[in-house]
């Protein structure tokens, strides 16, 4: 079997765009590739330093891939962290990559743009978080790593330092990664922008019924719609997402509806509500387990730890022989 990698950072409580754009792909393909999922805690670091919480969300995301379906009997779910070897495969990887392969990344460049006119830097773990991520790849040989389009440029970025490598060592240790793009469905945060917990729009995975309620009434809806009988445009409208991913049954009448001015946006976002919570219930259910068995989660992730640990040993040892470094 194929090996894949995929991580979240526990940067704040997962929300559904996570559930949707990665938990869920890595439990379907766990059947297909021998999976890899992880909680990537020191990538946490390179843009949140407040660390209070990132024991608590670390755990957390633990809880979600697992009520998400991840099976520990086929996949090994981690903590980067605990997986010290991540660190010193990045520390090698960081002495063959060239200061300007990181510095034009989007995120990069992304970052200065945003402290443009602040006295801050982005820190030096920022700038060679790449590395890691190629760190985090290659040091499982994985070959998959599903990742959306904003994602590509690292992948091509960690390929060229598997190739540099090579190049330098004179040994063919790595498989180049290929990206496996995944579709993620559209999911805007409540008001209608990319969800993000900057945003505060999140409809976060441990949200209760009773909030996604409230959240989902909040909602921004078509704007051009004023009265209930005014004609609207569900092309445009947020709730109208949801409905497509978790109202399919409705969504033909939805849309007429609503075109036609014949339902009410508080009726539509009660119907919507109440269908996404209907389809969270399996993952509800399995998540209200996990959380009352915290201590199960902590023997897997020590388990999954263990287990990655051992072929991330064998990979450096691999790599160290390849550097020649005294051993
Ligand atoms: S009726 Fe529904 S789909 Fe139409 S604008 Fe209101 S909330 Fe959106």
């Amino acid at each position: 079997m194929k090996r894949l990698v995929s991580g979240v950072r526990p940067t704040g409580y997962l929300h559904l765009g996570h559930l949707e754009g990665v938990l869920k792909n890595c439990v379907k393909l766990q059947d297909e590739y021998e999976c890899f999922p992880f909680i990537a805690d020191w990538h946490a670091l390179t843009d949140h330093l407040d660390t209070e919480m990132l024991a608590e969300y670390t755990v957390q995301a633990a809880v979600d891939w697992l009520s998400a379906g991840i099976d520990p009997q086929k996949s090994t779910l981690f903590v980067q962290s605990h997986v010290k070897e991540h660190a010193e495969l990045m520390l090698l990887l960081s002495m063959v990559t060239p200061v300007p392969w990181v510095e034009r990344t989007p995120s990069y460049k992304d970052m200065l743009a945003k402290l443009e006119g602040t006295r801050q830097n982005p820190s030096l773990g920022f700038l060679a978080y790449p590395v890691l991520q190629a760190a985090d790849i290659i040091i499982y040989k994985a070959e998959v790593v599903p990742v959306g389009e904003d994602q590509l440029p690292h992948l091509e970025l960690c390929r060229e330092i598997v190739r540099r490598f090579h190049a330098l060592f004179g040994r063919k240790i790595f498989p180049e990664p290929q990206a496996l793009l995944t579709e993620t469905p559209n999911l805007p945060g409540t008001d209608g922008r990319k969800m993000s917990k900057s945003y505060g729009n999140c409809i976060y995975l441990n949200d209760p019924p009773e909030e996604i309620r409230k959240k989902v009434m909040e909602m921004v809806t078509d704007p051009a719609r004023i009265r209930r009988t005014d004609p609207g445009h569900p092309e445009v409208c947020t709730v109208y997402a949801y409905h497509r991913i978790y109202n399919e049954k409705e969504l033909p009448e939805i849309e007429e509806a609503c075109r036609a001015g014949r339902i009410g946006c508080v009726e539509c976002k009660r119907r919507m509500a109440e269908a996404l919570i209907e389809a969270l219930r399996p993952f509800h259910e399995r998540r209200s387990y996990w959380t009352s068995h915290l201590d199960e989660v902590r023997d897997l992730l020590r388990e999954g730890a263990e287990k990655a640990g051992k072929i991330a040993r064998e990979t450096l040892e691999e790599v160290r022989e390849a550097i020649r470094l005294f051993r």
